[in-house]
């Protein structure tokens, strides 16, 4: 779950990092009222959840509050990049005499928090990384033993941090660290992370991606969240506790567990079908559940064919298909289903399916043969009676 840089700030000032105070608005009114308040100079910024906002006209300095109002009303409504600009950040602007760049995230590859560090900072980090790799230093952590005060100086130091304010660094990245751990976040990135000319560090920017399947334990953060911005059909599946990703294409997708999911998709792929979501319906094979899982699917008009595929294990075919029957008398669907049964009791299951014999549901055997029916339903071509 990506945050907009306000509400990173926002989590960076509760950990003790130092940012600039400032007001979240959504109209011109507002955004100048908050610049009086904050005191000139301000700076308006666009809250998007996207980079380069600065290169975009997002970003911009005013001296009063006339040049606050019209930077408002540019930027206010304003494309970046896809994104349309509905809130601004008015914080007081500060002075910069350096601009750094710090950031933790996770090296999957070596399953450690990694921390980066570079002088270089205010441009893109990608760009450092190709121009000077030198000027950007990397130290994984323990993540049991956490950042230490040690580490923290010898980042800052190797780094080529100005000598006066590698304290004031250490601090930052402490901190950092800290919002990234306690926050549960996948990145916390400060880009620029200033030194004023009175030699304060300070994060001029916040760019932070909370785990979403550790939102359950910080319910401070579960307001945060773009929902304007988010699908609509993943934000009820959140509601509801399932496991959904919404795709562009149009065939609906449901499994039990992870994996199986995933590769269905792949299949279906393979067939040259095009899945319009991921669905993990988890174990268990109760009708509400189905029912439920069936809604969230052809809740998105673009779903023409749906594929079920089950694969038995402790949860039982036969048990599946009396939940799926359940449901199906229940929904009655309008678009072809292909269910695939097999594992644990899948004669039995077959068998149930066959002897309820719903209109617009198919039964298959094998993976790739479900696949091949439910492209073909999706394209509108027939793949013989029912069930
Ligand atoms: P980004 O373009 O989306 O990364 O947005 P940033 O928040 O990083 O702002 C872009 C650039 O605007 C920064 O690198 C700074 O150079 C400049 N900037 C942002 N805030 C201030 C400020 O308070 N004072 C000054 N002088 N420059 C600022
Ligand atoms: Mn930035």
């Amino acid at each position: 779950m990506d945050l907009l840089e306000y509400q990173g700030k926002q989590l960076f000032g509760r950990h003790g990092l130092r940012v600039s105070d400032g007001e979240a608005v959504t109209t011109v009114e507002d955004a100048v009222a908050a610049a009086n308040r904050v005191g000139y100079p301000v700076v308006v910024k666009a809250q998007v959840l996207i980079g380069g906002r600065g290169k975009a006209g997002g970003v911009k300095l005013a001296d009063d509050e006339p040049q606050a109002r019209e930077h408002a009303q540019n930027i206010l409504g304003l494309d970046i990049k896809g994104h349309t600009v509905r809130t601004l950040w008015i914080e007081h602007a500060s002075d910069i005499a350096t601009e750094y760049y710090a950031s933790v995230l996770l090296d999957r590859s070596e399953k450690q928090p990694l921390v980066i560090f570079s002088v270089e900072g205010g441009v893109e980090i990608e760009q450092v990384a190709e121009t000077h790799p030198e000027k950007l230093i990397r130290r994984h952590v323990d993540a049991l033993k956490g950042l230490s005060r040690e580490q923290a100086v010898e980042i800052a130091t190797e780094g080529g941090a100005d000598e006066d304010v590698i304290e004031g660094v250490a601090d930052a990245l402490t901190a950092l660290y800290e919002v990234w751990t306690q926050e549960d976040a996948l990145l916390a990135e400060i880009n620029p992370l200033i030194v004023t000319p009175q030699r304060e560090v300070k994060a001029l920017d916040a760019k932070v991606t909370l785990d979403g399947n550790a939102l359950y334990r910080h319910a401070e953060n579960q307001g945060l969240s773009d929902s304007e911005n988010e699908d609509p059909i993943e934000r009820r599946a959140k509601e509801q506790g399932v496991q959904y990703v919404a795709l562009d294409g149009d065939i609906g997708i449901l499994g039990n567990g992870a994996g199986l999911v995933m590769s269905t998709l792949d299949v279906v792929a393979g067939a040259g079908g095009r899945p319009a979501n991921f669905l993990d319906a988890g174990g268990g094979s109760d009708a509400g559940k189905v029912k439920q899982a069936v809604e969230l699917i052809l809740a998105n008009e673009a779903v023409k064919a749906v594929l079920f595929n089950i694969f038995g294990g402790i949860t039982r075919c036969d048990e599946v298909a009396k939940g799926l029957i359940a449901a199906f008398e229940e929904i009655k669907p309008t678009v072809p289903f292909v269910v695939r049964l097999d594992g644990t009791n899948d004669v039995q299951g077959r068998e149930l399916l066959q002897q309820a014999s719903l209109p617009n549901v198919h039964a298959a055997k094998t993976m790739d043969e479900a696949a091949e029916m439910v492209v073909a339903l999706a394209a509108g071509r027939d793949v013989g009676a029912p069930a």
